[in-house]
């Protein structure tokens, strides 16, 4: 049965997913990062599709040396009869290589791109104009190469090497000029920042639609390990889970996938209507989640 996903074996662009379905849940997978556990994350893949998730999308390494993984993945996402969304970092790759990455692209028909610049290594220097410093240089060049639909990334907290707010916005909404169809965010776990984040880009004239990104909480550790990576802010409610909960990994469990679905059901009733997991390759997870929407997916999807 084909009931959540738009449209069975039909490649579909992501901008018309969103427009078409008055809700959408998607799902986040990373690539290995060795070759001789692809069949494993092949595996995990296929188990997050029986979920049936509007799209999936698959991370791509900051150093571009992985590039091969992530089309493996995205081309069994594409197996399973779900829409794709490849990532792809512009930081550590030559025009030639990014040229090269897309066209991979193209031939294996993933329309979806997710446009972004990946996190600077310590002491990284560009090397050259044959580099791309920023997420809006790779947006330009992919609209050059061909007809992609094309998502970019957005930090409803600020990306944290952004000055202050102001110049997050400014530079976020030139990105989203140079042709983004939509907008994924970074993890958040405080719905009230993202919905003033929202309300904020309304304002600023970014009107494309903005994806929320809901990272699950399964274990005490990953949030130290989130948190630190994402600068996002973590909600008194949420330390007290943790510091009740924490030491039992089956409880911490529990209670971090009831977070997740209470967060997304109070982002939908707030009129947040697509939402992206990060489903950190544990389809368990990914699919109790699912669960805890079923009747909510099914009315509204
Ligand atoms: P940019 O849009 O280039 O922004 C980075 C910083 O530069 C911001 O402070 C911005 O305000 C500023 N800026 C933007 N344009 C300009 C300009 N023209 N001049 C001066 N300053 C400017 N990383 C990976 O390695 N692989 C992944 O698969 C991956 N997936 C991600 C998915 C999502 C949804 C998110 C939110 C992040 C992901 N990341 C991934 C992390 C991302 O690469 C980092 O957060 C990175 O530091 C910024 O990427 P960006 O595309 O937002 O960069």
């Amino acid at each position: 049965m084909c009931f959540n996903i738009v449209k069975c074996g039909e490649r579909m662009k992501i901008k018309d997913i969103l427009a078409e379905r008055p809700v959408t849940v998607s799902f986040e997978v990373f690539p290995p990062k060795q070759w001789d556990k692809i069949e494993n994350t092949k595996a995990v893949v296929r188990a997050l599709s029986t979920a049936q998730p509007s799209f999936m999308s698959v991370t791509y390494g900051a150093a571009g040396t992985s590039s091969g993984f992530t089309q493996e993945i995205a081309n069994e996402i594409e197996g399973c009869g779900i829409t794709a969304l490849s990532h792809l970092t512009c930081l550590t790759s030559t025009r030639d290589k990014i040229h090269e990455v897309v066209g991979t692209l193209a031939e294996n028909h993933i329309d979806n791109i997710l446009a972004l610049r990946g996190d600077i290594p310590e002491g990284f220097t560009f090397p050259d104009e044959q580099y791309f410093e920023h997420a809006c240089q790779l947006v330009d060049e992919i609209k050059r190469i061909g007809d992609f639909c094309i998502g970019g990334a957005c930090y409803p907290e600020m990306h944290p090497e952004s000055k202050d707010r102001v110049e997050d916005m400014a530079y976020l909404k030139y990105k989203v000029d140079c042709g983004l169809d939509f907008l994924t965010s970074q993890m958040f776990f405080d719905n009230e920042k993202f919905l003033d984040f929202v309300e904020l880009c309304r304002i600023k004239g970014i009107d494309v639609p903005i994806i929320a990104g809901i990272m699950p909480i399964t274990n005490a550790k990953q949030i130290r390990r989130s948190v630190a990576l994402s600068n996002c802010s973590v909600p008194k409610k949420f330390y007290k889970i943790m510091d009740r909960f924490g030491e039992d990994d089956a409880s911490m469990k529990q209670a971090g996938i009831i977070y997740a679905t209470e967060q997304i059901i109070d982002l939908m009733a707030n009129g947040i209507d697509h939402i992206h997991i990060y489903t950190m390759n544990k389809p368990d997870v990914a699919i109790s989640i699912m669960n805890g929407l079923s009747e909510i997916i099914s009315y509204h999807g």
